[in-house]
């Protein structure tokens, strides 16, 4: 599970992405719900989830790495498919892990979050209406940006 700071940092360093507002971490595995042709619906599994209708949101799971974050972000800023996200999620993460060595700790911009104590979008309701599940025991970590 990413943490707060290496969210942050992450994002500090990227200035290819703008941060998005919400960021959604879980603790056990997400799962989406894809509504087939067929009518009916099947679950995937995902390291992250961006919903296309909510620009503003990246959902990760307990799989995500730094480069699933920003792969997600770059859904949310441009809305690319994955065909173009895919191997530019994989450019901007090594771009992003070089120059974190390089810069020894400085950062391009200072990004960030603070914990929310629960809101309508990490109830278990928003979460449905993001078409996310996530099981009973399950914990979800909303971050809000402040900077
Ligand atoms: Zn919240």
């Amino acid at each position: 599970m990413l943490t707060k700071e290496e969210i942050e940092e992450i994002l500090s360093n990227c200035f290819v992405v703008e941060a998005p507002m919400h960021v959604l971490v879980t603790n056990l595995p997400l799962v989406h719900s894809k509504y087939g042709r067929a009518g009916g619906a099947t679950l995937h599994f995902f390291r992250g989830i961006q919903p296309s209708w909510r620009s503003d949101v990246v959902i990760l799971g307990p799989e995500a790495t730094g480069e699933t974050l920003l792969h997600e972000a770059i859904h949310a800023n441009f809305m690319f498919r994955e065909v173009l996200t895919y191997p530019l999620g994989k450019i901007l993460w090594i771009g992003n892990r070089i120059r974190r060595n390089r810069m020894l700790g400085l950062r391009m911009k200072d990004v960030k979050y603070v914990e929310c104590s629960g809101c309508m979008l990490c109830s278990r309701e928003g979460l449905r209406s993001l078409r996310v599940r996530v099981p009973e025991k399950g914990k979800v970590t909303h971050y809000v940006r402040i900077q």
